[in-house]
């Protein structure tokens, strides 16, 4: 079988980059929307490719990847990220993809944007979500351009299972990522958990276990409807409340402070066993959607701006930087863009549209 087309020429385009800005947007230099919200948090994807191949991400024969051509440079890449920090508000940027580290220029990208200040005059807070390969020998150095944290993607400890859901037999090298980053003080580490019906969704507990007795903080992650396979089903994903149930019979959990919460995606408890004890998570998009404090914006590594996982549309900041645009309308296409943010991701409206894009070419 070849590989599985995305359609991605099929998109609707929501920015208008040269009709000038909406006449009803107030004259805030920041990424604001119509409801109120500001995005301050800035997802970059590096690259659509990855070295695993999760059954809910990617099918095993790997995606039509984006053409070289097409996918921003790193000068393309630090180019954008500046226009976000120093014009538009933003604080923090996430490097995702596909798997940030398949990206030689990472390191470079890294520095050049902890070189960056923000409106306050701060560092931006720069973070990775990656699957851990090949980080044991790299955190070191990505510590050393300025990275501040890292989560890791890790559906299982068992290494046969793990095998299963990832195509390839990795488990020990991801192990090593995550204490290599963890030697490497990128702290608190984070681990990300997708649970699968009938696949690891009796891992909840040694997960957690794990997660205690290292000091990483894992959060679960609700599956959403972004795989190119379309085998999502609302009645098949393993919903928070599935979660909440299956720790608390091994574990004592207490909300965390809602008030500290903030735009935070993941809802947290503090668990313990009696013995250890430490913070879980669980983002909750499908069962508990929390758009309403949404502070996201999204770069995909082909230059396009997406104000939401869902949006039906983005806008093509690469065509006009490569069309010689300054900086004031590539911020400007972007502000156009986030403007035109849905209230909701719309999952469970009966007219939603999985988008075109799958989430390894968006970015998680
Ligand atoms: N390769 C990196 C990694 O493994 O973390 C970054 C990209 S990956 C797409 C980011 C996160 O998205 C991973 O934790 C992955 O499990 C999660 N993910 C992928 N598809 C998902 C889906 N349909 N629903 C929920 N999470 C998903």
């Amino acid at each position: 079988m070849g590989p599985v087309e995305l359609g991605l020429p099929a998109l609707r385009r929501t920015g208008a980059p040269h009709a000038g800005l909406p006449a009803d947007r107030p004259a805030d230099p920041r990424l604001v929307d119509t409801y109120g919200r500001v995005a301050t948090d800035l997802r970059v994807s590096l690259t659509d490719r990855c070295n695993l191949r999760c059954t809910y991400c990617m099918p095993a024969e790997g995606l039509d990847w984006l053409p070289t051509p097409q996918v921003l440079t790193d000068a393309e890449v630090v180019r954008l990220i500046t226009v976000a920090v120093e014009r538009l508000g933003v604080e923090e940027v996430r490097f995702t993809g596909g798997e940030p580290l398949l990206r030689r220029g990472l390191e470079d990208i890294l520095a050049a944007t902890t070189a960056l200040r923000t409106a306050s005059g701060a560092v931006p807070h720069t973070a990775l979500t990656t699957n851990a390969l090949g980080l044991a020998r790299r955190a070191g150095r990505l510590a050393a351009a300025g990275l501040r944290r890292v989560n890791v993607s890790v559906d299982s400890l068992d290494r046969a299972r793990f095998a299963r859901i990832t195509h390839r037999d990795r488990l020990p090298d991801v192990l090593a990522g995550i204490r290599g980053a963890a030697d490497a003080g990128l702290t608190p580490l984070k681990l990300n958990t997708v649970l699968l019906r009938g696949v690891n969704d009796d891992e909840a507990v040694p997960l957690l276990r794990f997660a205690l007795e290292h000091g990483y903080e894992l959060r679960f992650i609700e599956q959403m409807p972004l795989d190119p396979q379309g085998a999502w089903s609302r009645t098949g994903m393993i919903t928070a409340e599935e979660i909440l149930a299956a720790l608390s019979a091994s574990f004592t959990l207490t909300p965390a402070d809602p008030s500290s919460r903030g735009a935070a995606p993941a809802e947290t408890w503090l668990a313990t066993d009696g013995e250890r004890q430490g913070r879980v998570g669980i983002v909750a998009s499908v069962t508990r959607p929390f758009c309403g404090d949404c502070d996201r914006t999204r770069l995909t590594a082909d230059g396009q701006v997406r104000n939401c996982l869902f949006a039906g549309g983005e806008t093509d900041l690469r065509a006009l930087l490569r069309a010689g645009a300054s900086d004031a309308e590539i911020a400007d296409a972007w502000r156009g863009d986030m403007w035109a943010k849905r209230p909701g991701h719309g999952i469970d409206d009966p007219a939603f549209l999985q988008p075109a894009r799958p989430m390894s070419a968006i970015g998680g």
